[in-house]
């Protein structure tokens, strides 16, 4: 089984219910087909510019952890990581198949502009 995991910050904007759902309709079809998508939310993590300490911070609440200042910066929470992809081979009973390349001039016959 394929598998995918991804790590989304809470500051990333992503939705991650929506993403689950975009990845159902996206991997219709491709090689991702049967893959699952792992979700796995990421902590905020912040440094305060008044003491220096780096921590988890809430994301309605952009404190230091530390001292309670607001003069921080986020280190990270705000990106969406693919962390893992797990491919397994095809069995040998779907590789004899095979046939990819045997058509694949013939779809680029009628791409020519006039
Ligand atoms: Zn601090």
């Amino acid at each position: 089984m394929t598998s995918i995991v991804v790590s989304v910050g809470p500051l990333s904007g992503v939705e991650p219910g929506l993403l689950s759902r975009a990845f159902e309709v996206a991997r219709a079809g491709s090689i991702a087909a049967r893959a699952g998508l792992v979700i796995e939310p990421a902590p905020l993590v912040v440094r305060c510019r008044e003491c220096g300490a780096e921590g988890e911070a809430a994301p309605q609440a952009l404190l230091c952890p530390s001292c309670g200042g607001w003069r921080v910066d986020v280190v990270s929470g705000d990106d969406l990581l693919l962390r893992q992809l797990t491919l397994t081979p095809l069995p040998e009973s779907a590789r004899d198949e095979g046939g990819e390349e045997a058509g694949a001039g013939n779809e680029e016959g009628g791409s020519e502009y006039v």
